[in-house]
C-alpha cells in the first residue's frame, strides 16, 4: 500500500519521491509507505490553500453550501465507517470498539459543525443614538493543522470540521506513524469534489513538515495538538510571523475519590479513567487520588482489577486494551517505568512488554500500577502516556487539591464523591479546563475542549472551537452623516 499526498485536488507524490513505512503495532509488520514530503511539498500546499482562499470559493459560498459539504463528508465517514475502523485498528492498534467510537465521532463532529454554522454569527450593539456597531466574525485564512497520533481521524476533524465550516482553507499533517485514516478521509473528500486547494494534506515528518508549516508566511493560524515540548516549540516558531497559535497539549490529570464513594464504582472509573486508549490519552486520568480511609480497599481492588484486563491486539474483539503506537514510545513508557522503581515508588502489578503467544513482535505493555509514590517523582510529575498510573493517599479535602494541582499540567480532572457540596467546592479549585463529577472521559460538542497551564492555548470543539477558527471585525456605523467639524474650516 502507498499513500500519497494531496494537494490542489491532486493526489500527489513528494517533490523528491521519498518514502516511509508505517506499521502495524500489534504486529511490528510494514503495512504500507507513505510518501514523505519536503519543505517545497508545503510551499506547493500552502500556495494552493492561499489561492483558494483568496479566489473565495470556499470563504464566499454561503454557509448552507458549506453546510453540505460537511453533511456529506459526515455520509461519507458513515458509509466508509467499516474500513475507517478496520484501518485505525491496523495502524493506531485500538482495539475495535475505540476504533468504532472515534469514526462515528467523526461523523457527528462533522455534522455539529455543519449545523452551528448555519445560525446566524454575529453581534450587534446600539451603543448610541447615532452609532449602531457591529462584531462580524470572518474566516482567518490559511490554517495549518498538526495533529498526533492517539486519534489519527478524530483529532483532524475536531480541528477540520470547524476551520472549514469557518470558512478557512486548510493543509493539515498527520503523524509520520499514523497517516492511514486521514488519507481516507481525503479520499471521501476528494469523491465528494471539495472545491480545489481548499484542503491539502501534506505527509512526513514533524520537524521539516510540521516546521515548515509553522514558520510559513503564507499560513496564518497553527492549530496544533500534541505533547507540551513540540507546542513550546511551536509557539516560538510561530512568533516570526506572529500568527495566531492554538495549542491541545499534554495532561497529567488527577481522579480523585472521597471515601463516600462506592468502592466498586470508583475502581472501575478509576480503572477506564487511566487504562482507556492504553492510557494513550491525554486526559487520562494518570493520577488516581484517593481519601485514606479507603486507600487500602481501593489499592486491593484496583490492582486485582488491572492484573485482570485483557491485553490483545485490536482486531480480537476479546480485547480490551491494545498495543502502544510505536516501538519508540514503548521504549518511553518502559523507561518510566524502569525511573518510578528506581525513585522508590511501589511496583504494585505489571511493569513488564507482553510477550505471550503472538505479541512479542508487538508493542505491548502490563496494565501497570505504582502506589507509595511522592508528588516531586517524576512518574507523578511527567505525562507518561501509557498504561501506567500512579495511586497517591490523601486525607483532607484540601491536601487534595494541593496534589491534584501540583504539577505544570491542567488538562482534565475528576472529583468522586456522593457530598455535592464538596464536589463542587473541589472542582471550582481543580485548575484543569476539562473537568468531570462523578464520571470520567465523556465529552460532548458543544462544551469547549482544552487545558489551563501548560496544557495548552485556546479550545476545540463548540463556538468556542468554531471561533478559534475566525477573527473578529467591529463594524461601526455611523446613524447622522452630519460633519462633525474637528478642525475649523
Ligand atoms: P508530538 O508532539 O510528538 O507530535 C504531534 C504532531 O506534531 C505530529 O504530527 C508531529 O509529527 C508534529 N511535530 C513534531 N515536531 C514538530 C515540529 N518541530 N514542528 C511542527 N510539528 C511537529 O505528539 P505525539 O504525536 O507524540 O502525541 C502525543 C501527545 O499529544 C501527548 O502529549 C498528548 O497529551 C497530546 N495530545 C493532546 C490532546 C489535547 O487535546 N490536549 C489530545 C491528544 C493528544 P511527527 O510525529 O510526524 O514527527
Amino acid at each position: 500500500m502507498k499513500l500519497n499526498m494531496y494537494v490542489n485536488g491532486e493526489w500527489v507524490d513528494s517533490t523528491n519521491n521519498d518514502l516511509r513505512d508505517f506499521l502495524n503495532p500489534a504486529t511490528g509488520e510494514v503495512i504500507g509507505q507513505a510518501v514523505e514530503g519536503t519543505k517545497e511539498d508545503v510551499h506547493q500546499a500552502t500556495r494552493a490553500a492561499r489561492e483558494a482562499f483568496e479566489s473565495g470559493i470556499w470563504s464566499e459560498i454561503t454557509h448552507t453550501e458549506r453546510a453540505n459539504y460537511l453533511s456529506k463528508i459526515a455520509e461519507g465517514i458513515e458509509k466508509n465507517q467499516k474500513e475507517l475502523i478496520d484501518a485505525e485498528v491496523l495502524n493506531n492498534g485500538k482495539p475495535i470498539r475505540e476504533a468504532e467510537s472515534d469514526i462515528l465521532e467523526s461523523a457527528k463532529c462533522f455534522r455539529y459543525y455543519a449545523g452551528i454554522i448555519r445560525k446566524s454569527i454575529g453581534d450587534v450593539y446600539n451603543v448610541s443614538e447615532s452609532m449602531q456597531t457591529m462584531v462580524i466574525r470572518e474566516p482567518i485564512g490559511v490554517c495549518g493543522l498538526i495533529v498526533p497520533w492517539n486519534y489519527p481521524l478524530l483529532m483532524s476533524v475536531w480541528k477540520l470540521a470547524p476551520a472549514l465550516a469557518a470558512g478557512n482553507t486548510i493543509i493539515i499533517k498527520p503523524s509520520e506513524v499514523t497517516p492511514l485514516t486521514l488519507v481516507k478521509l481525503f479520499e471521501i473528500m476528494d469523491e465528494i469534489g471539495l472545491p480545489k486547494g481548499v484542503v491539502n494534506l501534506v505527509l512526513g515528518d514533524g520537524a521539516v513538515v510540521g516546521n515548515e508549516i509553522t514558520v510559513s508566511d503564507e499560513v496564518d493560524m497553527i492549530s496544533f495538538t500534541g505533547g507540551t515540548n513540540t507546542g513550546r516549540h511551536i509557539m516560538k516558531a510561530a512568533a516570526e510571523t506572529i500568527k495566531k497559535v492554538s495549542l491541545e497539549l499534554g495532561g497529567k490529570s488527577p481522579n480523585i475519590f472521597f471515601a463516600d464513594t462506592d468502592l466498586e464504582l470508583a475502581v472501575d472509573y478509576a480503572l477506564y479513567g487511566i487504562f482507556y486508549g492504553t492510557g494513550q490519552v491525554c486526559s487520562a486520568g494518570s493520577r488516581v487520588l484517593v481519601e485514606d480511609k479507603m486507600y487500602d480497599s481501593f489499592v486491593d481492588l484496583f490492582v486485582e482489577r488491572a492484573k485482570q484486563i485483557k491485553v490483545g491486539p485490536g482486531d480480537d474483539p476479546n480485547t480490551e486494551i491494545g498495543p502502544l503506537v510505536s516501538q519508540e514510545h514503548m521504549d518511553k513508557v518502559l523507561h518510566y517505568i524502569e525511573l518510578g522503581k528506581k525513585e522508590g515508588a511501589r511496583l504494585a502489578c505489571g511493569g513488564k512488554r507482553l510477550k505471550e503467544n503472538d505479541m512479542a513482535k508487538g508493542f505491548f505493555v502490563e496494565p501497570t500500577v505504582f502506589t507509595d509514590v511522592e508528588q516531586h517523582m517524576r512518574i507523578v510529575q511527567e505525562e507518561i502516556f501509557g498504561p501506567v498510573v500512579c495511586i497517591q493517599k490523601f486525607s483532607t479535602e484540601k491536601e487534595a487539591i494541593q496534589l491534584a494541582n501540583g504539577t505544570d499540567y491542567g488538562l482534565a480532572g475528576a472529583v468522586f464523591t456522593n457530598d455535592i457540596t464538596r464536589a463542587l467546592r473541589v472542582i471550582k479549585k481543580v485548575r484543569s479546563g476539562i473537568t468531570w463529577i462523578n464520571s470520567y472521559h465523556e465529552t460532548h460538542y458543544e462544551s469547549p475542549w482544552g487545558g489551563y497551564k501548560q496544557s495548552g492555548v485556546g479550545r476545540n470543539l463548540g463556538t468556542y472551537g468554531l471561533d478559534e477558527f475566525m477573527e473578529l471585525k467591529q463594524v461601526n456605523i455611523n446613524l447622522e452623516t452630519s460633519k462633525i467639524n474637528w478642525f475649523e474650516e
